[in-house]
């Protein structure tokens, strides 16, 4: 693996449904590992001296042609600047498009209230930076599954990654990373069983 000679700055669990945080300096790398499999983790990004600089999923997909990001992809802001570059994949199957999980779209898609959610979870890590609701934008699902069909249908399906898997972020930017690892419960983004994940950051 190429971290396994870097010093670790940080080795963290994020247990099932939390969120985490953190700024990182350029060339700093971030591993993302779904313990245990099947887990969607939410995520996104933002510039950390200009946070009205962040994520944009369009611009990534359009540079990328695909909606699948993978290794050798990098991660876009709406200025056009590389804020990541994926340096390792093991799972292979990630989400652009189907944003992250609100109590409001649980209530409309399965009628229960009151859920805890990735939106949330984003408030909860964005609001010590004094970003709010306008700063959760279109953001990226790691490890969750939504194909398309040729007809252009889409969904949630069961996640493809094992035990595990992991994913290495290198940051091209200062940048700071928000995750939610999704409390989903209702549809098989987590396996029907949100689970821990770790994450560690080094240099
Ligand atoms: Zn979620």
């Amino acid at each position: 693996m190429t971290t396994q000679s870097a010093s670790i700055v940080e080795d963290s669990i994020v247990a099932a449904g939390q969120p985490w945080t953190r700024r990182l300096r350029p060339g700093q790398l971030l591993r993302i590992v779904d313990l245990e499999g099947r887990q969607a983790v939410d995520f996104l990004c933002y510039r950390a001296d200009d946070p009205a600089e962040r994520y944009n999923a369009a611009d990534t997909m359009k540079y990328a042609k695909t909606i699948f990001l993978t290794a050798g992809h990098g991660i876009y802001s709406d200025m056009g600047r590389r804020m990541f570059t994926i340096v390792e994949d093991t799972c292979g199957r990630h989400d652009t498009i189907g944003g992250c999980c609100s109590a409001e779209s649980n209530e409309l898609r399965y009628g229960v209230k009151d859920t805890p959610s990735c939106r949330q979870n984003f408030l909860r890590a964005l609001a010590p930076f004094g970003l709010g609701r306008k700063d959760v934008v279109a953001n990226i699902n790691w490890f969750m599954n939504v194909p398309v069909d040729a007809d252009g249908a889409m969904g949630i399906t069961d996640g493809l990654s094992k035990a595990g898997d992991y994913i290495v972020l290198r940051a091209e930017m200062d940048v700071l990373a928000v995750i939610s690892n999704c409390p989903q419960t209702r549809n098989p983004c987590n396996g029907f069983n949100p689970t821990p994940i770790r994450v560690v950051v080094s240099e």
